[in-house]
């Protein structure tokens, strides 16, 4: 078989990147480890009735015209991939000790709301959110490919960008001078990145805080017949994707990547392909070390130089004769945090494994479409996140089986005990099904090293200049993931496609 570009993945990018090249005539071949597509988007099935997606929630840039609508306009999948937009009045809804604030995507709104909460310091948020919307603008012209002309017509914007590159959150927070409190309900959906704010970077928060404003989206069919879209497009074009794949090898000659090997995990057989082109989804550093990192440049080997970004915890779980929408839940996600301060918050759960004051998102795929259903009629499904150590975790489980457990249960108590004191009197007489998942239940399915969320860690360090892209300074084989392009639903759309565009000269989304 001729193949032209062999692809080891099938997270997002990776399909989207396939879908692109065989669609435009090449053949492609998708290895993939897991039994099924979509890496952290994949969705698996349990008792035959209940469907859950691994780790995707809400999703940005999938307005018409947007990238996600225009890569899908590409594939002729637009009018079968369609979205449902969250509540523009408040998409997320955070939720503390003494306040509470949904955030609407209106900006005006927002600093009303933020206004009436905090009076003595309405100018304050009022100069942080413009400083935020100015960062936004400047960031387009800052993102890879860069434009110098559009940098030129737009210094303002680009220059006080630019003055952030190394900022974390909280650095800015502190310089507009902004209550704990309201530093508190903005950075609530701290979740979806895994990071508090004296460590994430300024520039993911913009970027996510910006994007989901301007529209946080659900799948009308939820985000496995998005992948299965994907897929079917690329079975359609003669592409091939083989599941239980699992890649243990790259064949490397002259600095130049032939193929790989690896083995069948059903069946136990070996198997081995050569390609004009080989496409990396995996994790770039794992990739990297299989390899032999002697054989990358000193440039690629030092911007593969990244931490990983911390796992989670996350329980899936299905409520019966309830609902949800009797007791705040709707079309939007809910962010609660017992403790005040979430730089404290996270450090209390992510290093000393406390979780009596906890912070965690909620959320409940059920309600944000009327389309198909991923549980019987009288279920809704309803999934809490939060951070948890790999490390420890890794360690409970192969030390002691029960304490592991115990761990996992430990933390789901919590959970249950803030949301029948918050949300739902007796919500546990209402959970008909729940399964939790540790960061070493990430790394198994997902198929990520160290149970990571995101790939590399969303801090300055790795958000700034020196960020890994596609190049991977070997022939014939390119980088497409997460950690060499940006993280979410989005992110890793636009990075697939800006593989395609790259490889096949066809730049449709522009430069
Ligand atoms: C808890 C959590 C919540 C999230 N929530 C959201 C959200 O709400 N919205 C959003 O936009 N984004 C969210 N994300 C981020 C988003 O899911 C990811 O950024 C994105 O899916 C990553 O896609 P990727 O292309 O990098 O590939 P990955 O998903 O990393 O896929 C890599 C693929 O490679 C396969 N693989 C690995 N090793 C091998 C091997 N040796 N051989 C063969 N195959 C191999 C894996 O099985 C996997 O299928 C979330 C992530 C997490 C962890």
């Amino acid at each position: 078989m001729n193949i032209d570009y062999l692809i080891v993945g099938s997270g997002l990018s990776a399909l989207v990147f396939a879908a692109l090249m065989a669609k435009s005539g090449q053949k492609v071949l998708i290895l993939e480890a897991h039994e099924y597509p979509g890496g952290f988007g994949h969705t698996f099935e349990i008792a035959g009735k209940y469907k859950f997606n691994a780790q995707l929630h809400y999703v940005w840039d999938c307005g018409e015209g947007q990238a996600v609508n225009r890569i899908l306009k590409k594939l002729d999948l637009d009018q079968q991939v369609t979205f449902e937009k969250y509540d523009i009045n408040g998409f997320d809804h955070m939720r503390m000790p003494g306040y509470s604030l949904d955030i609407p995507s209106d900006n005006q709104v927002l600093i009303h709301r933020l206004g009436k909460l905090f009076p003595h310091h309405e100018q304050q948020i009022r100069r942080f959110l413009s400083e935020v919307q100015k960062v936004r603008k400047g960031l387009r012209f800052l993102t890879p490919p860069i434009n110098l002309l559009q940098i030129l017509q737009h210094p303002n914007e680009t220059i006080c960008a630019a003055t952030y590159l190394n900022s974390t959150l909280q650095d800015v927070f502190d310089k507009f001078q902004l209550p704990l409190a309201a530093q508190t309900l903005l950075a609530l959906q701290w979740p979806d990145f895994l990071l508090p704010p004296n460590q994430l970077s300024f520039y993911a928060w913009v970027i996510l805080f910006t994007s989901y404003q301007a529209g946080a989206f659900y799948p009308t069919r939820h985000f496995e017949h998005v992948i299965n879209s994907l897929v079917d497009t690329i079975k359609k074009h003669q592409g091939e994707l083989l599941f239980n794949h699992e890649v243990k090898e790259f064949l490397v000659e002259n600095r130049t990547i032939k193929g790989v090997r690896g083995i069948n995990r059903v069946t136990k057989e070996f198997f081995e392909f050569t390609a004009a082109n080989t496409i990396c989804n995996l994790d770039p550093k794992k990739a990297a070390k299989m390899i032999g990192i002697h054989n990358f440049s000193p440039q690629v080997i030092k911007r593969l130089n990244y931490d990983y970004s911390p796992s989670n915890f996350v329980a899936y779980c299905v409520v019966k004769d309830i609902d949800l929408r009797d007791y705040g839940f709707g079309a939007w996600n809910t962010f609660h945090s017992e403790h005040s301060n979430l730089n404290m918050a996270f450090k209390q759960m992510y290093e000393n494994h406390d979780y009596s004051q906890l912070s965690f998102a909620i959320t409940t795929p059920t309600l944000l479409t009327n389309h198909e259903r991923d549980c019987p009629e009288d279920c809704q499904i309803i999934e809490f996140l939060t951070v948890a150590d790999y490390d420890y975790f890794h360690k409970l489980r192969d030390s002691d089986k029960k304490a592991y457990r115990q761990k996992k249960n430990e933390i789901f108590a919590q959970i249950l005990d803030v949301m029948e004191k918050k949300y739902v009197p007796n919500f546990r007489k209402y959970l008909i099904f729940s399964m939790t998942g540790s960061p070493t239940t990430n790394e198994r399915f997902c198929w990520c090293p160290q149970g990571n969320s995101y790939g590399s860690n969303l801090t300055p360090r790795n958000m700034g200049l020196g960020r890994l892209n596609h190049q991977t300074s070997l022939n014939n084989f390119y980088f497409c993931n997460a950690s060499s392009g940006y993280p979410g639903f989005a992110p890793t759309f636009w990075t697939g496609a800006m593989l395609y565009q790259r490889l096949a000269n066809d730049w449709f989304l522009g430069i």
